[in-house]
């Protein structure tokens, strides 16, 4: 029996071991890099925003995301965490050297009691009998510090005159400690140093049991902060929040706060999946960022009643495609009439990320600015973009659509010019020269249109001419190579492939298209035009992600 008992433990230990994201899923907090890399602070401020909250308790975040208090509590409502050393206070902020004017200071040297506390009221209890004393929680033990000296030389002055005979060192400053003041004066609440084994973490007191909110650099969270120093470096801070709560206030600026319901919630289960299955910023301490890279994120800033009513009513739903969450849940402002393959955008094949006509943004379509757009340039102005974007191939004397995909849109966009021919590929059809969309076709100013020729057969067709081969009046037959194939229309005949690239008298080539980004996945208006004609979010992620579940 007994040792059965052990065999279970030992499966479900390496159950635990092998699902560890699962655990981090169910535990649903996310941690959110709010300040990090390039942009992490040296001093970071937080506010505790009055009428909901009341001060902070100190702590850690362990392994499985649980708060862990150290005992520090503090009832002020502004605080300040800032990297140990000498700081100068002007203000309400704090700076590694002297700034004009600054106020005050905090001297990074003190003198420690000898000896440990077992808990931070003992080690409070007695730095209460000293002037200017504190506690340090030192590598989860507590010490007393006492005094602010601006040196080394300062502090051992102090050390050979103190007039008492309990034993004690000088601490010098750490690369890894962060101070924890009352914002705007030198009153040090904590010292927290564990290396880089552990961080400080603040965490917002409720005072009636409602979510905290806490003020940021001009932003509210929810949530608590963690406050990451890598040896010598400024500090990465770190919103530690519930994965619904952090879903709220991405969806409203993903989408806009505004939008129907439906279209809401399948934002909501994208930006979830996103999350919580999200690795690429672990060594940096967290989940996700706050930016584009990831998923725009400032707290509650762009939340309402719709947005939490959207994540509300999707609580804990995932986008799976073949039993793996949906990492890329891509998506655009709108396609222009279809959406596209990714493969024929970025290259690579991704099961759900497939190009389908799509009949729903039409409904919306005289809504969107810029919809439908237009744009010409001389074939001067051609040749000065591709030469900035590496291509240098003169004055552009004729550009056209040499590739069209099944959907209909661009993929291969050939420009000849006075010193050589130049053909672009997938999504480079639209960037080289910043189009709106791949969705469009090439003329002269005259109001002429060209796509590229592509033929037919119910529901295949030939999107490139490449490999296509030509049989000619006397039944010869040979390899199209753009000079030997012809099209009769009503107007005359024109090389095949070549119909677009007429120049206009004005000397312009244009571009007209529909449409407004990259056009894989997700089409924002699409899914705003099913929401308002009665489909659910599952109707509409199921529509522009194929072959997905939700659950
Ligand atoms: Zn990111």
């Amino acid at each position: 029996m007994k040792k059965r008992y052990k065999l279970f433990a030992l499966a479900l230990a390496l159950f635990c071991l092998l699902s560890g994201r699962a655990q981090a899923m169910e535990n649903d907090m996310i941690k959110v890099g709010i300040k990090y890399g390039s942009n992490a602070l040296f001093s970071a401020n937080l506010y505790n925003y009055e009428g909901y909250g009341h001060g902070y308790a100190m702590g850690y975040f362990d392994e499985q995301r649980r708060f862990m208090p150290i005992g520090a509590v503090t009832d002020e409502e502004g605080v300040s965490m800032t990297a140990d050393g000498n700081v100068y206070i002007s203000s309400s902020n704090y700076y590694e050297t002297p700034v004009d004017g600054y106020s005050g200071m905090i001297g990074g040297w003190h003198l420690q009691l000898d000896g440990w506390f077992d808990t931070f009221d003992e080690a409070a209890n007695v730095a209460e009998t000293y002037p200017n004393a504190f506690v340090a929680y030192l590598n989860d033990r507590y010490a007393v510090r006492i005094g602010q000296y601006a040196s080394a030389t300062a502090a051992r002055y102090a050390l050979s005159t103190w007039d008492g005979d309990e034993p004690m060192t000088v601490a010098e400053p750490s690369s890894t400690a962060v101070m924890v003041t009352v914002t705007s004066t030198n009153r040090i609440l904590l010292e927290f140093d564990c290396g880089t084994r552990r961080f400080l973490a603040m965490q917002p007191v409720s005072m009636r049991g409602e979510k905290t909110v806490t003020w940021f650099k001009g932003y509210r969270y929810n949530g608590s902060f963690e406050y990451r120093r890598q040896p010598g470096g400024y500090i990465t801070v770190i919103n530690v929040v519930e994965l619904e709560d952090y879903v709220k206030g991405v969806i409203g600026w993903e989408l806009g706060g505004d939008k129907p319901l439906e279209s809401l919630k399948a934002q909501a289960v994208c930006a979830r999946t996103y999350a919580a299955f999200q690795t690429r910023h672990s060594a940096q301490g967290f989940d996700v960022c706050s930016t584009t890279d990831c998923q725009v994120y400032q707290g509650t800033a762009a939340s309402n009643a719709t947005t939490d009513a959207a994540v509300d009513q999707t609580a804990g739903e995932y986008l799976f495609y073949q039993n793996e969450p949906v990492l890329n849940a891509v998506y655009y402002s709108c396609n222009g009439g279809a959406s596209e393959d990714c493969k024929n955008v970025w290259g690579s094949e991704v099961g759900y990320l497939k190009g389908k006509e799509d009949p729903f943004e039409a409904s919306v379509a005289s809504r969107i600015y810029g919809y439908n757009w237009s744009v010409s340039y001389t074939g001067a102005e051609l040749g000065s973009k591709l030469k900035a974007k590496g291509y240098d191939i003169g004055t552009v004397t004729n550009v056209y659509v040499s590739e069209t995909t099944p959907m209909g849109n661009v993929c291969a966009l050939t420009f000849e010019g006075t010193n050589g021919t130049k053909t672009v590929y997938r999504e480079a059809c639209r960037t080289v020269l910043g189009l709106k969309s791949m969705r469009f076709a090439v003329g002269g100013g005259d109001g002429s249109q060209s796509g590229g020729i592509f033929v037919n057969d119910m529901r295949t067709s030939l999107a490139a001419l490449r490999g296509a081969y030509v049989i000619s009046g006397n039944g010869s037959v040979a390899p199209y190579d753009a000079s030997n194939a012809y099209v009769i229309t009503s107007g005359g005949v024109t090389a095949l492939g070549r119909s677009g690239g007429t120049q206009s008298p004005a000397g312009k080539f244009t571009f007209s298209g529909s449409g407004s980004g990259h056009n894989v996945g997700l089409s924002q208006w699409g899914s705003i035009a099913m929401a308002q004609q009665g489909y659910s979010y599952r109707d509409i992620l199921q529509f522009y992600y194929t072959g997905v579940t939700i659950r």
